[in-house]
């Protein structure tokens, strides 16, 4: 059996091991993730901003509100926060996500009220993730899904919670690792040949993973396309060996 560890004996062989993990993903979600609407980077920072602890279809369904109640962004920043509140009150946290809507919209406006974050195209992805997450309510998760999944297409992986736990599991990191230091562990060992929408199914990929399979109460190793690779949870020996050496980092 070829165990992640054995990736880890050389200098790094993490970038091998997610090459692989992302291929055998593929083999096994066929024909996922479905095609989606890829959104301008205002859209997408409001979807994701609606998304934190939330279902995807809610996050979804109050987006959509937002787009059937207002013209354009430019009405949402400008409206009461108890209106965008009552509008996206389904998803978890709706008073402080719609202050901080407001808010971040006002930030990103120009002299003429306009919401735009199209300046970021010509950002280094580096510089595009600090300014974002100087916004209220973005984190490296946001950031990332606002570069990555709308029309900017930059290489930056958005790492949840879902995919935070594969990871862990699969001991590419170490455990209690945040999603922002395993944004800074795992961005480095992508393949570097991987655009921008690869790591976007790479993400989507470890996301249905941990929703069917690798779920958070229960790991269904049986059916994991995975199991041949995972050390989770000290499967053998080599397992426990693994941790070890990563944690011994
Ligand atoms: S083998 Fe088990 S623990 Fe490892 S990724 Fe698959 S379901 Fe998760």
């Amino acid at each position: 059996m070829f165990k992640v560890m054995q990736f880890f004996l050389d200098m790094d062989g993490r970038t091998e091991a997610l090459r692989m993990i992302h291929k055998r993903l593929r083999d096994h979600f066929v024909g996922f993730p479905p095609r989606y609407v890829i959104l301008d980077p205002v859209s997408q920072l409001v979807m994701s901003m609606l998304g934190g602890h939330t279902y995807s279809h809610v996050s979804k369904a109050a987006h959509a509100d937002l787009v059937r109640n207002y013209r354009n962004w430019s009405d949402v920043r400008a409206a009461p926060v108890r209106d965008i509140e009552y509008i996206i009150r389904n998803v978890t946290y709706a008073e402080v996500k719609a202050s901080r809507l407001v808010r971040a919209l006002a930030l990103i406006s120009d002299e003429s009220g306009h919401p735009s974050l199209d300046h970021l195209a010509a950002m280094s992805v580096e510089a595009a993730h600090d300014w974002l997450e100087r916004l209220p309510g973005v984190g490296p998760k946001t950031a990332a899904a606002v570069l990555n999944t709308s029309y900017l297409q930059k290489r930056s992986l958005v790492i949840d919670t879902h995919h935070l736990r594969i990871l862990e599991r699969l001991q590419i990191v170490r455990p209690n690792t945040s999603i922002a230091q395993a944004y800074s562990q795992v961005m480095p060992l992508l393949p570097s040949d991987w655009s921008a929408h690869i790591m976007d199914v790479h993400h989507m990929l470890f996301k249905k993973l941990g929703q069917v399979i690798c779920r958070v109460h229960i790991a269904h190793c049986e059916d994991c396309p995975l199991n041949q690779l995972c050390p989770y949870p000290d499967k053998s020996d080599e397992g426990k060996a693994t941790l070890a050496m990563i944690t011994s980092h």
